[in-house]
């Protein structure tokens, strides 16, 4: 990980109160300063909580951000949330394409990859996430799906793929408790290197994600090319997430 700066990232869904997330939010900052490693620390919270999250993070080294954004600048698309929107709240961040909205939302690899062009060009940072199925990994065609759903970003190009993050998640181990082996998420961050690089970029940070908790997060980072992790449950809770980026060394 030696250039690239690991990167800590909650994902809370659609989890939070205004009164837990005071709670949360105050124990991530005074953890902050007892941790010993400079990982970058980030969350992203549901929508309505972006304003809470920007006066509670506003001072601190934690950024925030979003979990989705419209690929539309503007216009009559009732419900949706523009990047500039979320420029306007402070975030830093927006994940896009997190295999909740590809499964649930039928977000298609192409829309993900737009959605990610927009939000460069807003000056957020996507976090572009890709990840197989249970049923892809048993049919051997892993390689082959997250190939797939990285095709359209990589047509982004250098400068788009030099300013992104990529997150692996497999979707058999979100939420499951069920992690990747190290070696098994190593060997796909290893692909998704090797492909980037061919694309001229040869410092995007990837994360993993999948049921990473403080007992199992050393072992991940210890592995060549993960260079953080997309965290969902264990980030409810400051001592877990910072638990976690403990475990950065
Ligand atoms: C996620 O939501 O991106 C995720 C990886 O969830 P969990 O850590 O709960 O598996």
């Amino acid at each position: 990980m030696a250039m690239r700066r690991p990167l800590i990232m909650g994902n809370w869904k659609m989890h939070g109160s205004l009164a837990d997330n005071a709670v949360l939010l105050a124990g991530i900052r005074d953890g902050t300063a007892r941790l010993r490693g400079q990982p970058e620390l980030a969350v992203c919270v549901p929508f309505v909580y972006l304003a809470q999250a920007q006066m509670a993070l506003a001072d601190s080294v934690i950024s925030w951000g979003a979990q989705d954004v419209s690929v539309h600048e503007k216009g009559a698309y009732t419900g949706e949330i523009s990047g500039a929107m979320l420029a306007d709240f402070g975030c830093r961040w927006v994940l896009c394409g997190h295999s909740e909205r590809r499964a649930l939302h039928g977000e298609g690899s192409a829309l993900v990859a737009a959605k990610a062009a927009g939000a460069l060009a807003a000056g957020l940072t996507p976090v572009v996430c890709v990840g197989e199925t249970l049923s892809d990994r048993e049919a051997g065609e892993t390689e082959c799906v997250v190939g797939d759903q990285l095709d359209p970003v990589l047509a982004l190009g250098a400068d788009a793929l030099s300013r992104l993050v990529i997150a692996y998640e497999p979707v058999w181990a979100i939420g499951t408790g069920r992690s990747a082996t190290p070696e098994q998420a190593q060997e796909v961050h290893a692909l998704i290197r090797a492909s980037l690089a061919r694309h001229g970029a040869s410092a995007t940070r990837i994360l993993y994600g999948g049921s990473v908790k403080p007992d199992n997060a050393a072992a991940l980072f210890a592995q060549d090319d993960i260079d953080g992790a997309l965290i969902g449950g264990a980030s409810l809770q400051a001592d877990s997430f910072l638990g976690i980026a403990a475990a950065v060394s």
